[in-house]
């Protein structure tokens, strides 16, 4: 077994306390965080390479959480000039943004201390699943835009539609639309600020297979498509 710092042991025991399963390991070992690990390891036949792989993963993608208001008020900062508003009037589209940060402003997000499996924007609060932040940074990212497309929504519909209908062309609001129209909001909001196709497709077909037939949001196929073709015209 390669030898680990410290601190790398310490993060993949954050990423087991995620899973539960400390409460498997004899107390008289955790004193020694090493012998503890790879007790652990052997157990429960994990790979320590693919543990630590995804310790990083599951940090980077917490960090991502703990700082998406930040991230999100200053990309929205800059959203305005963002290919779909380019033929657009200009103070229009800056009341629009003013709009969107307003509505971001409020918005709260759950510390992910605990392994919950939603995703979700509740009366204004965020939860990330932790199947979804433990796939690292663009994942995450991508989850968090899209529960920020939810909360822009509603507002943008009574006084910016055409802000909505610049971000999803032909949107209307009916059936499960408001879906879409969050999953076009964080693609476009990614490829202004990310600028990484490939990380924000595969990003968005690994949250599409999660949420696939959870009864609230469109197929997975539909979803895919639209956030490809939005992704193409760029
Ligand atoms: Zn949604």
């Amino acid at each position: 077994m390669p030898d680990y710092t410290e601190k790398e042991l310490q993060t993949a025991f954050e990423y087991l306390k995620h899973e539960d399963i400390l409460k498997y390991v004899p107390v008289d070992k955790l004193g020694n965080k090493k012998d503890a690990l790879t007790a652990l390891c052997t157990m429960l036949t994990l790979d320590i390479d693919e543990l630590m792989k995804s310790a990083k993963e599951l940090k980077e993608g917490i960090a991502t959480i703990k700082n998406f208001k930040y991230y999100l008020n200053q990309g929205l900062g800059r959203y305005g000039s963002a290919k779909p508003f380019e033929n657009m009037d200009a103070i229009l589209v800056s009341k629009g943004i003013a709009l969107m940060k307003e509505s971001c402003s409020s918005l709260s997000y759950a510390n992910p201390s605990k392994a919950i499996h939603t995703t979700e924007n509740k009366s204004g609060t965020i939860k990330i699943s932790c199947d979804i932040y433990r796939c690292g940074k663009f994942v995450t990212l991508f989850a968090l835009c899209h529960e920020a497309g939810h909360a822009v929504d509603y507002p943008l519909r009574k006084a910016f539609l055409a802000m909505q209908t610049a971000i999803y062309p032909g949107f209307t609001g009916a059936g499960k639309e408001y879906e879409h129209f969050a999953d076009l909001f964080a693609t476009s909001f990614l490829m202004f600020i990310e600028k990484d196709k490939t990380a924000i497709q595969n990003a968005a077909t690994k949250i599409f297979e999660d949420a696939n037939n959870d009864g609230v949001h469109p197929s997975k196929s539909d979803r895919s498509l639209k956030v490809s073709t939005h992704i193409s015209s760029y």
